[in-house]
């Protein structure tokens, strides 16, 4: 772990990340991709382009991969929240709120993808992720990143292991 401000390396991995979270939006809203085809495809052409390399690649679109899995896992939890909260009548009359509607829709695709990593959701230093809050798993001292970074070690206490929520 290096903790320049300016490691070119770290610029990098950002910019990476960036490029195969957008490129695997992009393939995803072409077609009925996968999440998974999504993002493998996305990481093969970025490495085939040259700047980066395929390793580079794979272990960038695991970040991508894992944030994406912390977001499903989320809109799971808010879905059955909002679900749980509607009132009987309505259920009963077959009709849902918008909000439970739109994360029924964007569920049915996050869902599944979360449910075959959940375990993996632990965030470490030196991973780059997207804006959230850290907490960390030593002291409980919460970091907010506004922006996608890699991680840096607890301000607290130099412990590198953190759970993520929004
Ligand atoms: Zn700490």
């Amino acid at each position: 772990m290096n903790d320049e401000k300016h490691n070119p390396e770290e610029n990098d991995d950002v910019r990476l990340y960036q490029k195969i979270a957008d490129r695997t939006a992009e393939i995803l809203q072409e077609g009925r991709k996968s999440i998974d085809d999504a993002l493998k495809k996305a990481s093969e052409e970025i490495a085939a382009g040259g700047d980066f390399t395929r390793e580079q690649a794979e272990k960038i679109g695991n970040y991508v991969r894992r944030d994406l899995t912390e977001v499903g896992v989320k809109i799971k939890q808010a879905r059955e929240t909002v679900i749980n909260a509607a009132e009987p009548h309505r259920l009963a009359a077959g009709v849902q709120s918008g909000l439970a509607r739109l994360l029924n829709a964007a569920a049915d695709v996050l869902t599944d993808f979360a449910q075959r990593s959940e375990k993996v959701l632990e965030f470490h230093t030196g991973e780059v992720t997207s804006p959230g809050t850290l907490t960390c798993k030593g002291c409980g001292k919460e970091m907010h990143l506004r922006a996608t970074v890699r991680i840096p070690p607890c301000p607290g206490c130099h412990k590198t292991i953190f759970r993520k929520s929004y």
